[in-house]
């Protein structure tokens, strides 16, 4: 099994390396890479989750509609991408459910930064999507969490995938400087050990971000975006069902997780 996710937010990297980018613009380019990533999930008919900003969803409602339609699932990635308050956990959570028209049970944190499972338990979420389980400098250390799921103050953690052992992280950055053979190398070691794999992408990166000048961005983000990355991530699905390994949405992963369990009793279920 392999959850794909997609982070739809606000573009705003381009402000974290000095560059101005105007909302619209923000708004445009996250909208058509999320458009190439709907255009690859019918052709390769899987189904994913897109963890989308209310922020993104109230200003393109009708992506977030195209996103249903085509039987994918809705999370939420916060309220903004840039500013957070413990608030906007259930108010990103009812946007959302407003808008998509269905109920949204996951989470994902800007940045996978660290979240209060209580206020994520509160909001209303089953899961959550935030821990990358490896070393990032300066960002997190995250070494002493467990690789795959497992439960935090009743909530689902679902960990992005990493490498068996020194748990080098399949998250979207490898999936531009690796070679694909080496990814489906890791890819295939990864599921062997944990049964299933857990991949997140950005819509950003399916546009071509290589104007340094226009972005800032650094060499290891902008390499294999746009038509390059569209055609990685194609060859990697085609690869990954040629192996017979599934796709899934987290939340209907999620779910069959958590029904097992409630059924076995080790999850109580909220009241
Ligand atoms: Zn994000």
């Amino acid at each position: 099994m392999i959850l794909l996710g997609f982070d739809v937010e606000e573009f705003d990297l381009p402000l974290e390396y000095g560059r101005s980018i105007s909302f619209d613009e923000q708004l445009s380019i996250s909208t058509n890479g999320t458009n190439s990533i709907l255009e690859l999930l019918r052709s390769a008919n899987i189904k994913a989750t897109f963890f989308c900003t209310a922020n993104y969803a109230l200003h393109k409602p009708d992506i977030i509609t195209k996103i249903v339609n085509e039987g994918h699932e809705i999370a939420s990635h916060g309220y903004y991408h840039s500013d957070f308050k413990p608030e906007h956990l259930k108010q990103s959570k009812e946007v959302l459910e407003d808008i998509s028209g269905t109920e949204v049970t996951g989470f994902r944190m800007a940045r996978m930064m660290p979240v209060d499972e209580a206020e994520i338990k509160m909001a209303g979420y089953t899961y959550n999507s935030s821990i990358n389980p490896t070393w990032l400098p300066g960002r997190y250390n995250n070494f002493d969490k467990p690789r795959t799921w497992f439960y935090e103050d009743g909530v689902l953690q679902i960990p992005a995938s990493v490498s068996p052992l020194v748990r080098f992280p399949l998250f979207w950055l490898s999936f531009h400087n690796l070679s694909l053979p080496l990814i489906k190398w890791i890819s295939l070691a990864a599921h062997r050990k944990d049964g299933y794999l857990n991949l997140y992408f950005h819509p950003w990166e399916f546009t071509d971000l290589h104007d340094k000048e226009k972005y800032g961005l650094p060499g290891y983000i902008a390499r294999n975006s746009g038509e390059l990355f569209i055609s990685r991530i194609k060859n990697f699905i085609e690869w990954a069902q040629s192996k017979g390994l599934e796709f899934s949405g987290t939340g209907d992963f999620a779910s069959s997780i958590m029904e097992k369990d409630t059924a076995t009793k080790k999850l109580i279920p909220a009241q």
